[in-house]
């Protein structure tokens, strides 16, 4: 419904809708008012003057200005000014400067653009150019979140504790974890203009395409740094290359410019529609490298479930993918969005439990493929949750059709796809539950489901049980396992499909020992005493699993993905193959690094491998040997064993191979080291931290660097007297072990077990207790700062 008043500017008239119950709201800002004169005021105010002539100023600098291509790489703007000079004034060249194959060349005036374009053909130093108008394309502002550079500075878990536990309530800490976590204004600005960029170069070569974002970048969830992920449809440009083809035959009554014909047209090499996914995607591939500017590593994936091509943004190190055949994910994202729109109380939600499913290792895959739950389906679990409160905050899916209106009923790939386009038609949620409550029923909820007895439905808003739903023809086609979570679209596909057994049974049991955890007033309650409290605990690594001790003896958990690591690094660790071992690798030689550079122990490869091979009696042997040698080597009376020496000694084995230690594991990782204390590290070392810091922070030693917890261990050992005792304080053997799953999939999980030496076990619990919480802060730090 839209407002008509008398004396309201054209535009003005397109940018104010007007809301039930007497409320507006202003597309153009996404602000919404309560009644009329609230509306006069906003209109009136700064910021719609403002937005209003920046859209004009854009769209006047669209409307003459032309896009030019087909210059010889390297021709400077000035070349390309002086050309269209003998047109009319060129205000402004803006070239692509990474490969120098295209340019926006602002004219004076449409003028001026008229007699540019109405030139059959241009040429400069021998070169024909290309030169079209520009794409027009709605103004879109985006809400300012936060000034700042293309990516956020990810905030360090430290910091983020620390941030959090500032906040007064739950619900407070949860509001602050999306603004830590979402695009800032610069990141959501450098994605919007790498989409247009690829869309110009796209239209170059594909006429009619268009590129669309979907996925987190645009559904609301989105997440510094996250993948950008784009959807080529080439719908039209089929239909330009099969009527360029036949005798003109003009579509949609426009003659499209079509040059398929021409030598130097991509079009000319392939027909589209008889060409299979895979070739069009090694063609997209190729404009990809050729053609746009500061893009790098691309891959086609043809086998993936969607094949994508994939590529990696050089500047900014953002990742990405283009498909060709995704329209469901198009609308599956529409979907998402609208349900962020639907309650405010839906992203904060989905950001934690998203944050705590990536701690505890439950989410989030990071190469793709891998047993875990993908964060589409962790947040459809989400969504689910609340369509199922009493009274819901969310409607079905069913629901939401009936809701739409007629031409919202949209059918994708056979699919129904009808939901209304905006929230506004959706009737608001009774359900006054806040976010603390709704997290912790979130856990109690799932901590006690039946997963594989059922298939949760988002459409339905209910769980189907596994007997009844396989009447009905979509879903009988169901990929059932352990936990089955019906698409809200495409009924045959259970997007949980991948997750196997294992990971179902951690989900259920980290949830039953968060819904634990929320039930304690240190959840529930900010601590006076400056301790951590609510979502800090949550969202401790490996806190949340309830495994019986026995099973797991002194056990220190490494839940950490490669996706800490910077996008570039993570690249070369998945192209130099076997990435499983790479990172396992990487892990333990940041465990090490931890162990000798920061606490100054001794740390010594065991032959683990072999040992393991050959049975438990010879490991144990071995490590006793290990042990003397250990005591044997001349690192008493004040002399430390060079790195150098450690490494050359850890060198001497054969490297860790991959093992079989139980049957009813696949293939594992495994290394194991034999270790020393010699002082006290463990003991005070606040104090010196405190002490080493003084007033003057030193900005060559950070507070929470691992160049700092080095210097503590350091000024420790000196307290305790400089040399290293004739005697360690502790021995003790890690063994590091990194699981595949029963599937084969990615696990990136690493566990450390420890044995001290029988004399030593009583002694050796305080300061097991101490790398508890220390050794997965630091050897992540490690990774993260070594990459
Ligand atoms: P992030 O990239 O932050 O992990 P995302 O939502 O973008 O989150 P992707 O794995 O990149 O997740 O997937 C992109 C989009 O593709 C999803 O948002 C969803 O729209 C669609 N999608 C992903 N996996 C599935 C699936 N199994 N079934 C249907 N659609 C999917
Ligand atoms: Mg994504």
């Amino acid at each position: 419904m839209e407002v008509k008043k008398a004396g309201m500017a054209e535009s003005m008239l397109d940018d104010v809708e007007s809301l039930p119950r007497g409320g507006f709201r202003c597309r153009l800002c996404h602000v919404t008012v309560a009644n009329k004169p609230s509306l006069d005021d906003h209109l009136r105010g700064k910021k719609h003057q403002r937005l209003e002539s920046l859209r004009s100023v854009r769209q006047t600098q669209e409307l003459r200005s032309v896009f030019v291509s087909g210059f010889r790489k390297g021709t400077p703007a000035s070349e390309l000014s002086d050309y269209f000079q003998t047109y009319g004034e060129v205000i402004n060249v803006v070239m692509d400067k990474d490969k120098g194959v295209y340019a926006i060349v602002e004219l004076q005036d449409k003028e001026v653009l008229e007699k540019v374009l109405a030139q059959p053909q241009h040429s400069l130093g021998g070169q024909k150019l290309r030169v079209k108008p520009r794409e027009k394309k709605d103004f879109k502002y985006t809400q300012p979140r936060k000034q700042g550079s293309a990516k956020r500075e990810q905030l360090s878990p430290k910091k983020l504790a620390q941030e959090l536990c500032q906040a007064d309530d739950v619900d407070a800490q949860m509001s602050l974890l999306v603004q830590q976590f979402e695009f800032s204004e610069g990141e959501r600005r450098l994605r919007d203009l790498l989409v247009t960029l690829f869309q110009e170069v796209f239209l170059e070569f594909f006429p009619g395409s268009a590129i669309l974002p979907f996925g987190s970048s645009v559904n609301g969830f989105d997440v510094s740094g996250c993948d950008l992920d784009l959807f080529l449809d080439l719908e039209k440009t089929k239909k330009f290359q099969a009527s360029a083809k036949s005798p003109i035959e003009p579509l949609d009554g426009v003659s499209p410019e079509v040059d398929s014909h021409s030598e130097d047209s991509i079009l000319s090499d392939i027909d589209l529609a008889s060409a299979s996914v895979p070739e069009v995607l090694e063609l997209v591939a190729t404009v990809l490298r050729k053609c746009v500017p500061g893009v790098h590593h691309v891959q086609v994936v043809p086998n993936a479930r969607c094949p994508v091509v994939k590529f990696c943004h050089k500047e900014s190190g953002l990742r990405g993918d283009i498909s060709i055949d995704n329209k469901l994910a198009l609308r599956n994202t529409c979907f998402l969005q609208l349900c962020t729109e639907a309650d405010e109380r839906v992203r904060p939600l989905v950001y934690a439990v998203r944050h705590w499913a990536k701690q505890q290792v439950l989410a989030g895959n990071p190469f793709g493929g891998g047993p875990l739950l993908n964060n589409y389906a962790l947040t459809l679990l989400v969504l689910f949750f609340l369509q199922t409160r009493s009274p819901p905050v969310l409607p079905t899916v069913a629901r939401l059709k009936e809701l739409s209106e007629d031409e919202e009923q949209t059918v994708v790939d056979g699919w129904d796809c009808g939901f209304p386009k905006d929230s506004a038609q959706l009737e608001p949620s009774c359900n006054t539950e806040n976010l603390c409550t709704l997290l912790a029923e979130f856990f109690r909820v799932f901590g006690d489901y039946d997963f594989v007895g059922c298939v949760i439905s988002l459409r339905e808003g209910q769980p189907l049980p596994v007997p009844s739903i396989l009447v009905s023809e979509a879903s009988s086609k169901l990929k059932l396992g352990p936990l089955n979570l019906q698409d809200p679209f495409e009924l045959s596909h259970n997007v949980a499909a991948n997750v196997n057994e294992k990971t179902a049974l951690r989900f259920r049991r980290c949830c039953q020992a968060a819904a634990k955890y929320c039930r304690s007033l240190q959840y529930q309650r900010k601590s006076s005493k400056g301790k951590i409290w609510g979502l800090v605990r949550l969202f401790q690594p490996g806190t949340a699993e309830t495994e019986a001790p026995a099973a797991t003896g002194l056990v220190i958990g490494l839940p950490l993905t490669p996706a800490l690591l910077p996008a570039q690094t993570r690249e070369q660790l998945c192209q130099a193959g076997d990435l499983h071992w790479r990172w396992f690798q990487r892990v333990c030689s940041g465990i090490t690094f931890v162990l000798k550079d920061v606490l100054r122990c001794s740390c010594l490869k065991v032959r683990e491998g072999l040992e393991r091979e050959q049975g438990e009696a010879a490991e144990r042997q071995q490590g006793e040997q290990q042990r003397e040698a250990t005591a044997e080597q001349p690192l008493s009376a004040g002399r430390k064993r060079s790195l150098d020496e450690e490494e050359a000694a850890g060198s001497s084995s054969p490297s860790p191979k991959r093992l079989r230690t139980d049957p009813s594991f696949p293939e594992e990782e495994s290394m194991a080291w034999d270790c020393a204390v010699w002082h006290k590290v463990w003991l005070g070392r606040r104090r010196v931290r405190r002490q080493l810091c003084g007033p003057q922070p030193d900005p060559q030693c950070p507070s929470g660097s691992l160049e700092l917890e080095a210097k503590v261990s350091e000024a420790i050992s000196w307290q305790d007297g400089e040399a290293r005792p004739a005697d360690p304080l502790l021995q003790f053997t890690i063994h590091a072990q990194a699981g595949a799953d029963a599937s084969g999939g990615l696990d990136t999980r690493i566990s450390l077990r420890f044995e001290p030496a029988p004399e030593h076990a009583a002694a050796f619990q305080e300061f097991f207790h101490f790398l508890q919480g220390f050794l997965p802060r630091a050897v992540e730090q490690r990774l993260v700062s070594e990459a």
